[in-house]
């Protein structure tokens, strides 16, 4: 019954605290772009079409109407349900971040709250998202290479490598490090935290 008790009063001292730090370093806002530029958008969503574009021709190899169908849940993972699971709860909901999704959160859904933003159970959601953009391609390509060699797979699997490394790793390091939120962001690809 004691150990139960400490373990309790343990448990709910480090949510208190880890609350309560929270506070303090969500409100520790650094001087980042209250809105980022156009081109910023559009070179962030060219590239995250792209990967999901390379994705469609790997997977269309395979099966014409399997690429379709990972396009459309592609899209609807990174427009619609990441920015409802993500965006909403972020400080530029309803400004121009640096790829325009705190935009396309606001027309589609309420505010959610800023508090919960730093969380990193959102993690999941974006690696489950990304992780299925970038797995379900190298799985069809690996089935493929298994069965024939055609140099057209090497090209889906260069495309799909190179767009996922340009959207996922090159174009957020800029993006995250001119953020305001990079110093409590549990997706923030900066090597600046402060
Ligand atoms: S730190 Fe990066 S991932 Fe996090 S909100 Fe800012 S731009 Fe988005």
């Amino acid at each position: 019954m004691k150990s139960l008790l400490v373990h309790l009063y343990s448990t709910t001292n480090y949510y208190y605290i880890r609350f309560r730090l929270n506070e303090v370093i969500m409100e520790n806002y650094d001087s980042g772009l209250g809105r980022y530029p156009v081109s910023s958008v559009i070179v962030t969503n060219l590239a995250m079409l792209l990967w999901i574009g390379s994705g469609v021709f790997a997977i269309w190899l395979l099966r014409p109407l399997a690429g379709i169908i990972f396009g459309i849940v592609g899209l609807v993972g990174v427009y619609t349900y990441l920015r409802w699971v993500v965006c909403r709860h972020c400080w530029y909901y309803g400004k121009r971040c640096s790829s325009g999704w705190g935009i396309i959160s606001a027309a589609f859904f309420a505010k959610g709250d800023e508090s919960r933003f730093n969380q990193r159970s959102l993690l999941v959601h974006i690696f489950s998202v990304y992780g299925f953009l970038m797995l379900a391609p190298m799985v069809v390509l690996i089935y493929l290479f298994m069965d024939s060699y055609a140099p057209i797979q090497i090209y889906a699997l260069i495309a799909v490598f190179l767009f996922a490394f340009i959207s996922g790793f090159i174009l957020r390091i800029p993006g995250c490090t001119r953020c305001k939120q990079r110093a409590f962001c549990p997706g923030c690809a900066s090597p600046l935290k402060q």
